[in-house]
């Protein structure tokens, strides 16, 4: 391998000493060569000896130069074979063969046939003397300078080729590889630059310490990555050497082997160690050159890779962040792989009870517990908060589950969580990793919403539902502004003698006349992108204003029953928003109850009770609706302070029937009393459901029986029309 900055292709003549000097004699005198070679034989300049080359004519002198282009001074004779036979070879050196560096005698017979002055600057003649001038000595002071002077010329040459070759070699160092790629890249250049290297070693130690790593190695060509295995552990000598100069934070050159220190300036330091058997003191201001570029390199090295941390890690978990799986998907062959999205059930419950840091253990520990779970090579990143993405092969979704079903070791003890899985197979053209996303958590909220637990493969349907959803949503959100949206109020009525008690406002979206949508199909839709919240708020302003109305028309006993969605109630205003409705409305607030659902429940019971306490206080009462549906236990409603319980209609439609339906109310009826709240029966439609309440001892009920939801107007009406 050819050696850049001291060229080694110069030929070695056995007899003489690795490093000569070249001098050309040319001249078609042969005694003019006998005499010279004679007069400066055994001399050393510059610590080389001369090593003669000889040529008879202009012609021969340019083909001995092609096989010497290493030639440091040419003795040539001015007329040979034609009067200007020496100046033509001279123009054919400088500018046909562009010889920049040799340095040229001129030599001639007679004194007087001088070439002109700028014939000497255009050739870059060196010295011009005739023969009779060239004694012994006048002719080695004559030979010493243009040595000297081709020495200098040479290194500033080579140096130049050499910053090159630096400035080359950096184009292939780049900052976005990652460190065992650099290593190797960085390990075939100086090979090439200072080499050919016995051996090279990259290593790398946290800056400051001397306990370094091996990051890759170069032996007879070859280059190694370095794990731990023995073939990767120093030689004592080798390392002893590198620890000098880590502990000096110095470059060493000792003879051929050269270990160059550099470090990022912050983080790390490095050291470049090379055994190079054709080295040359020469070389290392060009190392130390090539030092400080490299250092440079290793700071934008650093700097590249804690920005690429900071953009694609994420720091608290130390595993890569959403970016990162996008990325990870658009760059790598996923065609049979799947991107899974794992959500932990209930995890803002458990951080909001038990505060950020357990919920910060639970997160690590559950990252373990994904490393654990998909086979090594999958690729595991944080999509958001308690929402992982996991891209690896097909692993049927009761295997996961199963995995995530033991409990995780939290802290001291451990802990069940349970996840929602959404997946989908990454085997599409064209779609790119964001769109892959997009719909893995479309099939994660799906199985969300089909409880916890649960897992769903993404489908095409899935998607055609969502757009559903969404075109769903943006009509609602205009019918609510273009007033699309109303209520109806359905009576509640005393079982035993028939009264009216109060309504319940239901909700009503037409969107065209005599076709509405059921608030059971955008009352969650709105609750999920929360435009419940000023939905909600118009309804409580609605229905108190309907409720006053009521009030003025001659019937003040009745109340309101409006109801309230969990997302509503969690809103930090919705205290603050109550209060306003019902003093804007002036109606009385005991005459105004919130139904609330048992899902409530998810808040956690100090918060439920809380509320409710803040409730009571603004003095509204409040029923508990649907009761028997939710999955609330008993001993939570016990510690609720509300005030009646409303049985859902699933339990109301069974009564009659021989099963256990009835058997329900029986049970739920006394212990709704029991627990000092009242009893209202939801759905009743025949008057033998209305007489077996009766007999269980149910006060209250609502159903189609007495009413079905009517307009304020028709409302008012079916007052005028029964016992108030
Ligand atoms: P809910 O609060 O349990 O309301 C009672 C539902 O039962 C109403 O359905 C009502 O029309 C229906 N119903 C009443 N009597 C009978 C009967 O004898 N037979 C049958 N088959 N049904 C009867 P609707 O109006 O469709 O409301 C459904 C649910 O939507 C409500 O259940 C409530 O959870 C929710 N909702 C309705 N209005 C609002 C509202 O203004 N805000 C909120 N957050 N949710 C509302
Ligand atoms: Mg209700
Ligand atoms: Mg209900």
């Amino acid at each position: 391998m050819s050696k850049l900055f001291f060229s080694k292709s110069r030929p070695k003549t056995e007899s003489l000493p690795e490093k000569s000097w070249k001098i050309l004699i040319v001249d078609d005198d042969p005694d003019v060569h006998e005499t010279t070679e004679f007069a400066l034989k055994g001399e050393v300049v510059l610590g080389r000896s001369l090593q003669f080359l000889h040529a008879g004519s202009g012609q021969e002198c340019l083909e001995v130069l092609d096989g010497n282009p290493d030639t440091a001074v040419i003795l040539m004779d001015a007329v040979m074979e034609t009067q200007d036979a020496g100046l033509q070879a001279v123009r054919a050196i400088r500018e046909d063969r562009h010889m920049h560096q040799v340095r040229i005698i001129l030599r001639t017979g007679q004194p007087g046939s001088a070439p002109e002055l700028d014939t000497i600057h255009r050739f870059d003649i060196n010295d011009y003397k005739t023969k009779g001038e060239l004694t012994k000595n006048r002719l080695l002071t004559s030979i010493i300078t243009a040595i000297r002077s081709f020495s200098q010329l040479k290194i500033i040459a080579d140096g130049k080729i050499g910053m090159e070759q630096i400035i080359e070699s950096s184009r292939f160092l780049r900052p976005d590889m990652n460190l065992s790629d650099f290593s190797v890249e960085l390990l075939h250049r100086v090979n090439r630059l200072f080499g050919p290297l016995r051996k090279g070693v990259f290593c790398r130690t946290a800056l400051g310490s001397t306990r370094f790593q091996w990051i890759a190695r170069i032996e007879d060509d070859q280059v190694f990555t370095c794990d731990e295995s023995p073939d990767c552990q120093p030689e004592e000598m080798v390392r002893k050497t590198i620890e000098d100069s880590l502990r000096s934070r110095r470059s060493r050159h000792l003879n051929n082997r050269n270990s160059l220190y550099l470090d990022d300036g912050e983080e790390y330091a490095y050291v470049l160690y090379m055994d190079s058997p054709d080295f040359h003191p020469d070389e290392i201001p060009l190392m130390s050159i090539f030092t400080s570029h490299l250092s440079l390199t290793m700071q934008n090295f650093r700097m590249y890779h804690r920005m690429e941390r900071l953009a694609y890690e994420d720091m608290s978990l130390a595993i890569p962040n959403l970016s990162a799986l996008i990325r990870e998907i658009d760059s790598v062959d996923t065609s049979e792989k799947y991107l899974y999205l794992l959500d932990i059930c209930q995890f803002g419950v458990l951080n909001d009870l038990l505060g950020h840091d357990f919920g910060d253990i639970v997160l690590l520990s559950f990252v373990e517990r994904l490393k654990f779970s998909f086979p090594p090579g999958s690729f595991i990143a944080r999509d958001s908060g308690d929402v992982f993405g996991v891209i690896s092969g097909r692993i049927p979704f009761e295997d996961l589950q199963d995995f995530f079903s033991l409990p995780v070791s939290v802290g001291e003890g451990s802990r069940q969580l349970s996840v929602n899985i959404g997946a989908v197979a990454l085997n599409e053209e064209d779609v790119s990793g964001s769109d892959y996303l997009r719909n893995a958590h479309l099939a994660l909220k799906r199985a969300k919403s089909e409880g916890p637990g649960k897992s769903v493969l993404y489908t095409p349907v899935i998607g055609l539902e969502t757009r559903e959803r969404i075109s769903l949503l943006q009509n609602l959100r205009s019918a609510f502004t273009h007033e699309r949206i109303f209520l109806m109020y359905q009576p509640q009525v005393n079982l035993a003698d028939g009264r009216v008690i109060g309504f319940e406002a239901l909700i009503r979206w037409k969107i065209e006349e005599g076709h509405f949508i059921p608030p059971s199909k955008f009352v969650p839709l709105a609750e999920q992108s929360g435009l419940i919240i000023p939905m909600g708020n118009w309804i409580l302003r609605m229905a108190m204003h309907s409720l006053a109305d009521f009030n003025r028309k001659g019937y003040p006993g009745l109340h309101m029953a409006i109801n309230v969605s969990a997302v509503q109630l969690r809103d930090p205003d919705f205290i603050y928003n109550l209060e306003g409705a019902l003093k804007d409305s002036g109606v009385q607030p005991e005459k105004v109850e919130l139904e609330i659902t048992e899902s409530i429940a998810l808040l956690g019971a100090d918060r439920v009770v809380s509320l409710f306490q803040k409730l009571k206080k603004l003095g509204v009462t409040l029923a508990i609706d649907d009761f028997g549906t939710g999955y609330s236990s008993l001993s939570y409603i016990d510690s609720w302070p509300a005030d009646r319980l409303k049985i859902d209609r699933a339990f109301i439609s069974n009564i009659g029937a021989a099963d256990t339906g009835g058997r329900i109310v029986d049970l739920v009826i006394p212990l709704g009393k029991k627990l000092g709240l009242q009893v209202l029966a939801e759905g009743i439609e025949t008057e033998e459901q209305a007489q077996k309440l009766i007999e269980l001892g149910c006060p209250e009920g609502q159903g189609f029986l007495y009413g079905k939801p009517m307009g304020f107007k028709d409302a008012l009406n079916w007052l005028g029309k029964n016992k108030v």
